[in-house]
């Protein structure tokens, strides 16, 4: 808990609203979509590095563990307090700075959110490629603090190879500076990239520097359907056997068009669909019309249900809106679910998974994979009955054995949500202790203290 002293010179430092220690407040920032709770003893709201850089000089002399907090879209508990802390939300520090079409790059603070800032670059006829589902409501510091990945990621990787450097305030009120304006950098080690996924747990990022690349002209889409899952995975690699890298490759499997077609209005695909393949393209225009024509042909001998073109944005959007409804179509299969963001090696996909609807077969629970199958990163949702014990029972065992599943094929337990506080027990499984020891002393070199969201990420 916060001392009444304490308090006050919280809100001298963050004056009228931006500091708050009421009940509702903390119970506001008790959860984030992880749905995990933790109490925090209160919330601050800085609006520039200098507050950061003071806070932190205040945090660790009086030894009081700092939550970072940017939209709360993460679903590892990552945002979550592990045990008490004071919440610093990074939503004020909303501006973007720069944004140069000539030196191909972008400065934000960390609280814009992922979605403008591509409209503002788009503007300027430059992408920034990464784009997790939440693009809409999360944030660029939570993104870089968490590595989000996202339906690019075959093509343009993860938010990691998109950022040169990075402006931190560490416990201390240190403020340290890695990377730069340049594309090619080796110059010491790669403290950006140390930072990149760290989950809040080293400083608080207060500046991005962003890589971007011009503007694709045009893109185009594909939905394909297949009569099972050994079909779509031949299909997959006749599209990169044929020469092609889609920008996104994202796969249903049969219980998720279940639940799809529950939800939707209209489904495209007939019945006999067991699993589909959903393919984007993008470039200039004659490139992308070209690789639609291939892809569609390159198609065509794996069988499909059926093929629907997508050759303008309209079009596109129609077919990406199931994407996008996937998540909270799933509650039609069970009112709750144990989700997990898998990642296997891109050569053993087709046997995770089997492997995985297989644990659900024999534990008597309903298991639903799809994502972004182009990079390997497998979504698995186990739709439970929370209130039934012997479906609670089922459902957590399945979960467990999918993990370990997902271990034992040479996969991660996670491709990128992060561990946060969810998949923390799970981390030993796949890290061992002298590397986790190695981990936790880089993380004494920035917070030697441990008041930067501690009891997190490894
Ligand atoms: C519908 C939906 C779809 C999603 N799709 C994807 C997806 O496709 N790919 C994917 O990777 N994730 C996805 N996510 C998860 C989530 O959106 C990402 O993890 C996202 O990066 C979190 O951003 P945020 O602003 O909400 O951060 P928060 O959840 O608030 O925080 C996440 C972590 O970042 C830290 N943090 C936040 N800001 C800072 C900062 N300035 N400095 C230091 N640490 C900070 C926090 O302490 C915490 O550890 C999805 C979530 C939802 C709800």
């Amino acid at each position: 808990m916060l001392t009444p002293a304490q308090k006050k010179f919280l809100a001298s430092l963050f004056p009228g609203e931006a500091a708050s220690f009421d009940e509702a407040a903390c119970f506001v920032h008790g959860s984030d979509a992880s749905r995990l709770p933790g109490m925090p003893w209160g919330v601050v709201r800085p609006t520039s590095a200098e507050q950061v850089a003071e806070l932190l000089a205040w945090a660790q002399r009086e030894r009081v563990p700092l939550l970072p907090r940017g939209r709360a879209t993460g679903v590892a508990g990552a945002a979550v307090a592990a045990n008490g802390g004071l919440v610093v939300s990074l939503l004020r520090m909303n501006r973007i700075l720069e944004i140069s079409p000539g030196d191909f790059l972008a400065r934000c603070e960390p609280g814009v959110i992922t979605a403008d800032l591509q409209k503002a670059c788009a503007a300027k006829g430059r992408f920034y490629p990464p784009d997790p589902g939440s693009v809409g409501i999360s944030t660029i510091g939570g993104n870089i603090a968490t590595c989000a990945g996202g339906m690019r990621a075959v093509k343009y990787g993860v938010t990691r190879d998109w950022v040169l450097g990075l402006t931190a305030v560490l416990p201390g009120g240190a403020v340290v500076r890695t990377g730069g304006r340049c594309h090619k950098d080796v110059a010491g080690l790669d403290l950006t990239r140390l930072l990149v996924g760290s989950e809040g747990t080293l400083g608080i990022v207060v500046e991005a520097t962003l890589r971007l690349i011009p503007l694709p002209e045009a893109s185009a889409s594909l939905l394909a359907g297949f009569a099972d899952m050994g079909a779509l995975m031949r299909a997959a690699q006749a599209v990169f056997g044929g020469g092609l890298l889609p920008t996104a490759m994202e796969f249903f499997d049969q219980g998720t068009l279940r639940a799809l077609s529950l939800t939707a209005e209209s489904v495209p695909w007939p019945s006999g669909t067991a699993a589909a393949l959903l393919l984007r393209l993008d470039g200039s225009a004659g490139a992308v019309a070209a690789e639609l024509g291939k892809l569609d042909a390159l198609l065509t001998p794996c069988a499909p249900t059926f093929r629907e073109l997508a050759p303008d944005p309209a079009a596109e959007e129609r077919l990406w809106e199931l994407r996008r409804l996937v998540s909270p179509a799933l509650y039609k299969l069970g009112p709750d679910k144990l989700a997990d963001d898998l990642a296997v090696p891109r050569g053993v996909i087709a046997e995770a998974v089997a492997a995985f609807t297989a644990i659900g077969e024999r534990r008597g629970v309903t298991v639903v994979c799809f994502g972004h199958l182009g990079d390997g990163n497998v979504h698995t949702d186990v739709m439970y009955d929370a209130a039934d014990p012997r479906q609670n029972e089922a459902a957590h065992a399945a979960k467990d054995e999918i993990l370990a599943a997902a271990l034992g094929l040479g996969g991660t337990i996670t491709g990128e949500h992060g561990v946060g506080l969810a998949k923390l027990p799970h981390l030993p499984g796949q890290i061992g202790a002298a590397e986790r020891g190695l981990m936790r002393r880089l993380k004494a070199a920035f917070d030697p203290l441990g008041v930067m969201n501690p009891g997190k990420a490894y």
